[in-house]
């Protein structure tokens, strides 16, 4: 499956192939701070290849808090946050948003909440390494 997602004024989209085509997403509503404030619910597949085309860079703001380890990609004109990168080994890893999902029936969406405010640095790289997208392309 090609999951196509953006932001809403469309400076900010992307392309996740999915495959095999899922039979559910796994789609977790993160208790992290930020993810509380913006509604942040995540997903990601690592066998998944992510493409990130972005129309005009200057209005991409990019956040990090607390470790500083993860990037949030705002659209600074209509402030969606469609994806998460983590560089690690210089690898670029990415989750992405399902409320920014085009063309994803919600049925698919396994909705839960979860909590990584107690993980330590080390396992939380290493969780990103094994189920984060290990594929991701920016233009
Ligand atoms: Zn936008």
């Amino acid at each position: 499956m090609l999951i196509r997602g953006k932001c809403h004024c469309g400076n900010i989209s992307f392309t996740l192939t999915w495959d095999p085509d899922p039979k559910e997403i796994p789609a977790r509503a993160c208790d992290c701070t930020f993810c509380q404030k913006h509604g942040g619910v995540w997903t990601s597949n690592p066998r998944g290849a992510l493409e990130v085309s972005i129309q005009e860079p200057s209005r991409v703001s990019r956040y990090a808090f607390g470790t500083e380890t993860a990037e949030f990609l705002i659209c600074a004109r209509c402030g969606i946050v469609p994806v998460v990168t983590s560089r690690i080994d210089e690898r670029l890893y990415a989750v992405v948003s399902v409320n920014s999902f085009e063309n994803v029936d919600p049925g698919l969406l396994k909705r839960a909440p979860i909590s990584f405010e107690a993980e330590q640095s080390d396992t939380r790289l290493a969780r990103r390494k094994r189920s984060w997208i290990p594929d991701v392309a920016i233009q």
